[in-house]
């Protein structure tokens, strides 16, 4: 069968949610991809984020075979080892203190909700509680999640959806104040902002909400779905502030390519939120999953993947401004570590589908934002690569 017979198929049998790019990826090689007619693609996307180890990691393929020869499942009635590890592995690197592993970045939000929820029911005795997120946020499909989205025309379909959620402006303290009600239980947000737009969060936004949150008592949970992972530079984005959340989220690259997601919490909100009865799942953290997560936790730390990303973003970055200053219709360059954003007065779409016809994988944010999220793994002649491949198509549209 031919691409054009793979389209028609896959469009006759899904339901249609997304609209394509014409291309039937078939295998991955290192930064790159190959589509069934064989052309190959350099990698700027990553699957949104999720391939932080490339396409041929040795080890990552290997523990996952091993995994799958020994045992991929056995339900959360039992324990297992491999998760076991994961949990151990992912609490270190996020010096929280429980942790429970999910299928999703949605499903992870979901969860650090309840965990909101149920933290402030059992201290206040009442479950009127309200939850601040921001406008332009984005936190998955699911309708708890969706709840928290911050875009009216994702919401607008499904409504009612979950009650009692207020938004307030990402970056603007003043706004968040503005919503603060002696029912406010948490105030959720992503670090940096991806689908949005790419918005790091300021220092004296993250500053000023964790102040607020320690004072009234208020629960700050960190969507670090698609800004963790060693992606900005750190393990997690928030590593960068000073502060600490009390429920954080974490999916995308986790698994590097296994659904898996995560929220995890600190003992001071584990001990009065979640028990037996609240929360289950039957995949969640099962034994395969479990050894793609220690694995790529094991593999990030041998192979210094977070210093390799600081070492490559600031060529990566200076690149980029470079490339914003050259034309007149990219209007600003923004980003952190390996998740970088150009803003496009030319319409994204035809960008990003230009770039595919040059052998280049980017992907849009927000209605206006070029989105960069690589590999981890990326080296300086990749950064060349897909310079040189944004130009040309860059120079003629
Ligand atoms: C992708 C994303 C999600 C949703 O994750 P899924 O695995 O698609 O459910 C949630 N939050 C952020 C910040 C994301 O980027």
């Amino acid at each position: 069968m031919n691409k054009e017979i793979y389209m028609q198929h896959s469009d006759a049998a899904l339901l249609h949610t997304y609209n394509r790019f014409p291309v039937v990826f078939d295998h991955g090689e290192d930064v790159y991809l190959y589509d069934t007619d064989g052309k190959k693609y350099l990698d700027f996307a990553a699957g949104i984020a999720v391939m932080a180890l490339g396409y041929s990691n040795a080890k990552y393929k290997s523990a996952l075979k091993n995994q799958i020869d020994k045992l991929t499942h056995t339900s959360n009635l039992y324990y297992n080892v491999p998760i076991m590890e994961a949990a151990e592995k992912f609490l270190k690197v996020t010096g929280m203190d429980r942790v429970f592993f999910t299928n999703s970045g949605a499903e992870a939000n979901e969860g650090a909700i309840k965990a909101a929820k149920k933290y402030a029911y059992t201290r206040d005795g009442h479950t009127d509680h309200e939850i601040i997120a921001m406008n332009h946020s984005f936190h998955g499909r699911t309708l708890g999640a969706l709840a928290v989205t911050g875009t009216e025309h994702y919401r607008e379909p499904f409504e009612p959806l979950m009650g009692g959620i207020r938004f307030a402006d990402f970056n603007d303290l003043e706004s968040v104040r503005a919503q603060i009600t002696d029912k406010t239980c948490a105030i959720m947000l992503e670090t940096v902002q991806g689908e949005g737009g790419i918005y790091p969060a300021t220092q004296e936004f993250m500053d000023g909400i964790a102040a607020i949150c320690k004072e009234k008592d208020i629960l700050l949970i960190l969507d670090e779905v698609q800004c963790g992972m060693g992606r900005t530079g750190k393990m997690f984005a928030w590593q960068h502030y000073g502060i600490k959340p009390d429920i954080m989220t974490s999916a995308k690259a986790l698994g590097c390519g296994v659904p898996v997601g995560a929220f995890a919490m600190t003992q001071r909100v584990a001990k009065l939120s979640l028990e037996p009865g609240d929360h289950g799942s039957t995949y969640g953290g099962n034994p395969f999953v479990g050894a793609a997560v220690s694995t790529v936790l094991d593999i990030m730390e041998e192979e210094h993947i977070v210093d390799h990303v600081n070492e490559m973003s600031a060529y990566f970055s200076e690149q980029l401004d470079q490339v914003a200053a050259s034309y007149d219709f990219i209007t600003a360059h923004r980003g952190i570590g390996l998740m970088q954003g150009l803003v496009s007065e030319k319409p994204v779409g035809t960008i990003a589908s230009e770039c595919l016809q040059e052998g280049l994988i980017v992907i849009s944010a927000g209605s206006n934002v070029i989105r960069m999220v690589p590999p981890l793994v990326i080296e300086k002649k990749h950064v060349d690569e897909m310079i040189e491949k944004l130009r040309n198509v860059l120079d003629r549209i």
